[in-house]
């Protein structure tokens, strides 16, 4: 048995065999072969496993993100079975005497150049398509994305870092724990951990070449620790900790249909934060009040293209439909930094969490906004909405946003579609200079939402992503606390409403504070809030001020 250890981001215990995650190479070496007829049968063979797969996510995303969001593998498994797309494979394979995995991307290349040039934009949008199925092929041939072949049983996914997109389109059914080298408590991965109540080590130094493809192995997401191939002894110990985890979540759900409140009745709303339709049953089986963000810019990470108004629609109101009534806040594209999505063609940057990102890709490219913007009104129809904008650092920008929505309710009243004529607008407070002037941002709008994962790292100036660094990131730093609580007493001068939806919201050691701020609305992952609401249960405010 051996025993690594790395930080715990998401606590639970979890068994099952390891599986390297390892990035498919981007272009793939070429080399000649004797036998070229045995290329081609690699390459049918690895076209059919391919194509499987997409038949089963098509499948499973239509479940959860409906018809619209799951025609991309359709697509995809179309273009695996054009006639033009696998002659030109073939020829390469015989014409040059190669092997299948240059000629797979020979092929992508080729095909990807010719649909850029198109005139037509669909078919533009369609060369990321064929270098996306394209890599998926090369990947079974290089044997790369494991995942997919030991998909029939529980696994712990280790990987070098998973980016948000690479996370998103991960098929979940039998992930048991994830293990990166890289990440940080904040990064998306360690949050979308949480938010499926799976356990999660980051940080572990050499994860790939530690822990080996198939050992058994075990994670215990609340020590930091990773055991491989484990013996009797510790694994019936970490089963023991695994009933009393879950003994430890029954007695919690006694909490589930409660109001949040103090011994001394001084109540807060306690909402989940969501990134899909899926996260939204999580939040509802763990007696979310509201959902205090929703990170729409999960629904552009899960597809290769623009997701269409139509698609936006389907997702926003069926949302809006499952939470009956109770306010829904949705964030608009939050895109940029670590959330990148290839088909935006974003600059490479510097410094990309101080570059184009959220607000500035929305105000600087106006017809994505929009569509987004029309597809949101459309479903305030259906539920209550709150659109909340994130990375906001003028009023300048909140008015421009104001008159882009402004058009956008305009034209829908002159197609005669309906809409709410009461949908609120919520700044989030990411940035300091949204903080210091939230005096002034709250005559702007109705609700303020913050996001202490960027205010954090802006104010510390200390880079989310880096863990190197995390010993110089004080989440309770003074600053921090003193920006939240400026913001909260502006906004009250204003009588509008303030919540937290960034990590620090769900730190119980800080819900005294929180609550003695009247933060009005605590937003967390779903897997967080029958512990805070019964955290919030033990304090009585009603004695004298806490010393900060
Ligand atoms: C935040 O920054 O705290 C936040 C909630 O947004 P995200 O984590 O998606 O950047
Ligand atoms: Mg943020």
């Amino acid at each position: 048995m051996k025993i690594y250890k790395g930080e715990g981001v998401s606590r639970g215990v979890a068994f099952g065999k390891i599986n390297l995650y390892e990035k498919a190479a981007a272009a793939a070496e070429k080399y000649t072969v004797e036998n070229t007829e045995n290329e081609i049968a690699r390459f049918e063979n690895a076209r059919a496993q391919a194509i499987a797969q997409l038949a089963l996510l098509f499948t499973k995303t239509k479940e959860s993100l409906g018809e619209e969001n799951s025609l991309l593998f359709q697509i995809h498994q179309m273009m695996l079975e054009d006639l033009d797309y696998c002659d030109s494979v073939k020829e390469i394979i015989r014409g040059e005497k190669v092997n299948a995995e240059y000629a797979v991307s020979e092929t992508a290349a080729r095909f990807a150049e010719m649909f850029a040039t198109m005139e037509d934009e669909y078919m533009k949008g369609r060369a990321a398509d064929v270098r996306d199925v394209s890599g998926r092929v090369l990947d079974i041939l290089t044997g790369g994305g494991k995942e997919k072949t030991i998909l029939q049983q529980p696994y712990i996914l280790v990987a070098e870092d998973l980016a948000p997109s690479e996370t998103a389109q991960l098929d979940k059914t039998y992930v048991q724990a994830f293990v990166t080298a890289g990440g940080s408590r904040n990064s998306h991965t360690a949050i979308f951990a949480r938010t499926m109540g799976i356990p999660a080590v980051i940080g572990l130094e050499g994860a790939l070449q530690n822990l080996p493809d198939g050992a058994d192995c075990i994670v215990d997401g609340a020590a930091g620790e990773v055991y491989v191939e484990p013996d009797q002894e510790t694994a019936a110990r970490l089963r023991k900790k695994q009933e009393a985890e879950q003994a430890r979540k029954k007695l919690l759900s006694l909490y589930k249909d409660r109001p949040t409140q103090t011994k001394d009745g001084k109540k807060t709303e306690l909402c989940a934060n969501i990134g899909n339709l899926n996260d939204l049953q999580f939040a509802l089986d763990n007696g979310a009040e509201g959902i205090g963000l929703f990170r729409s810019e999960f629904l552009y990470l899960e597809s290769t293209d623009y997701p269409t108004e139509e698609a936006q629609f389907t997702v926003y109101k069926t949302a809006l439909q499952k939470m009956a009534g109770k306010r829904v806040v949705i964030r608009t594209l939050d895109i940029g930094a670590d959330k990148q999505a290839a088909y935006f063609d974003l600059p490479k940057e510097e410094n990309p969490a101080m570059g184009m990102r959220a607000i500035r890709i929305c105000l600087t490219r106006p017809a994505v906004f929009e569509t987004q913007l029309r597809a949101l009104y459309r479903s305030s129809a259906y539920g209550r909405l709150a659109i909340l904008l994130p990375m906001i650092t003028s009023v300048e920008e909140v008015r421009r946003v104001k008159e882009i929505a402004a058009g956008v309710q305009r034209r829908l009243e002159e197609e005669n579609i309906p809409f709410a004529p009461d949908v609120e607008l919520g700044v989030m407070i990411e940035t300091p200079a949204a903080a210091v002037i939230s005096d002034l941002l709250a005559k702007e709008v109705d609700l303020f939402s913050v996001g202490t994962n960027d205010l954090t790292q802006y104010t510390l100036a200390a880079d989310r992503q880096n863990q190197s660094i995390a010993q110089f990131c004080d989440t309770h730093h003074p600053a921090l606390l003193r920006l939240i609580r400026l913001s909260a007493d502006n906004i009250h001068k204003e009588g509008k409403w303030i919540g937290i939806c960034g990590e620090l919201g769900a730190d119980e050691s800080l819900a005294e504070t929180f609550m003695r701020m009247g933060i009005d609305e605590l937003s967390v992952t779903p897997t967080a809030i029958l512990p805070l609401r019964a955290a919030i249960a033990e304090l009585d405010l009603s004695n004298e001020e806490e010393k900060q």
